[in-house]
């Protein structure tokens, strides 16, 4: 942007659509329009002692790529100004995001609170693999604060919860759990990617850090795995950018770029298809082949008040629960011709999963069903088809069954 005094040289003061096209850039000399894509590992310095100075930090630049790199600056900077973080640093994929947020922020001795209903790989790490690190974690309905304090204990150092969860769309209320968190001095996590940055605001209802898998929205065309961890300066420069630089599961400059143009467009493709998610559930809710229909913003939400106060918007995902169970599911799925069948999500194009038989098939029948999963439940990410093409589509799956 121009030198002039104009106050929008301030990008804080700017709305998001224009964030996501201008922030963050910086111009090499040759004042390229496009983002410039550093594809470079290393860095060459003018004199040994200016490197000795950089390594000690008493100048600024960059001296390694696995946390170091200009497209990756631009990338981190333009998702803080849309989530309204001091900071940012990104990541190879959204698990690399979340695992990074929870171990930079914990040690042997220490206790993690989550909500039981997480995404497979997040549940993963803080059910299977913070333990054999003398990590505990209890797992608690996170529909109900009250669950979180009760769970709290002395040496709980971490409350990691996604908000709506994967595949059921329950809600977790932030703002109640972030104070619960911080009245036992622990830090509250939060995986925002169903809900997006654009309609849900974790850090200003309290939380520490936000989570994304960059995968979903932000690419939004399927093309690129990454991650962000967002938060105050002090834990993402500090604890976060440490367990970065060490561990290396840093992004690829080259997806930095893609993220970057897919940011460019994420207003516009997150209201389309949150648009046409709110239509599929009117559409489905009174549908005598289906069961439930799932969505914050409608109101037969259980939760409904909560999705209203959290949320700005429905988001892009709807859970639909089919009469007849797994073969009616299957029928329906098997019979769509716009519709993909795929666990992705955020995704241009729009994809129905049965989450029963892939991304929980490994839980017991028990877990599925103490978590909402019942055989007949579909979860449709909505992509950006014509609305009225996606609904004839359902309609004609229902039709099968
Ligand atoms: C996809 C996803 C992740 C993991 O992200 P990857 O980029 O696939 O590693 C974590 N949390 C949620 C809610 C997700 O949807």
């Amino acid at each position: 942007m121009s030198k002039s005094n104009n106050p929008l040289n301030d990008p804080s003061k700017l709305s998001p659509a224009t964030q996501l096209v201008h922030g963050g850039t910086e111009r090499t000399p040759f004042g390229e329009t496009s983002e410039a894509l550093f594809l470079n590992s290393g860095y060459s310095y003018p004199s040994s002692e200016h490197a000795e100075k950089l390594f000690k930090g008493e100048v600024s630049g960059h001296n390694y790529s696995r946390f170091a790199n200009p497209t990756l600056d631009m990338f981190q900077d333009r998702m803080a100004l849309l989530e309204g973080a001091e900071a940012a640093r990104s990541f190879a994929t959204g698990m690399a995001a979340v695992t990074n947020a929870v171990m930079s922020q914990v040690r042997a001795g220490d206790h993690i609170v989550a909500s039981r209903a997480l995404f497979g790989g997040c549940r993963f790490v803080v059910e299977d693999f913070m333990p054999r690190w003398g990590v505990a974690s209890t797992l608690v309905d996170g529909r109900d604060p009250e669950n979180f304090a009760r769970a709290m204990q002395p040496n709980t150092k971490v409350v990691f919860i996604e908000t709506p969860t994967n595949p059921t769309l329950e809600l977790v209320d932030i703002a109640a759990v972030a104070e619960i968190a911080h009245a036992h001095g622990a830090k509250l996590i939060v995986d925002n990617v169903f809900a997006t940055s654009l309609y849900q605001k974790p850090l200003q209802l309290g939380a520490d850090l936000v989570t994304y898998s960059a995968t979903k929205h932000i690419d939004g065309q399927g093309r690129v795995l990454g991650g962000v961890v967002l938060g105050s300066k002090e834990l993402i420069t500090g604890d976060v950018h440490t367990f970065l630089r060490q561990t290396g599961a840093t992004l690829s400059p080259f997806n930095a770029w893609l993220l970057l143009k897919g940011l460019e467009t994420l207003p516009l493709r997150v209201k389309q298809m949150t648009e046409s998610a709110a239509r599929i559930a009117d559409a489905l809710a009174d549908h005598p082949k289906i069961a439930r229909v799932v969505y914050p913003h409608h109101k037969s939400h259980p939760q409904y008040d909560l999705a209203k106060r959290q949320m700005s918007a429905g988001s892009t995902l709807v859970a639909l629960e089919v009469v007849g169970g797994r073969e009616a599911a299957f029928k329906l799925s098997d019979s769509l011709a716009v519709i993909l069948i795929s666990n992705n999500l955020g995704d241009a194009k729009s994809l129905i999963t049965h989450p029963g038989t892939t991304t929980h098939q490994r839980f017991t029948e028990e877990v599925r069903q103490e978590s909402g999963i019942q055989p007949g439940l579909l979860r449709l990410s909505v992509g950006l088809e014509d609305s009225d093409d996606l609904i004839a589509d359902l309609l004609y799956g229902l039709d099968q069954i």
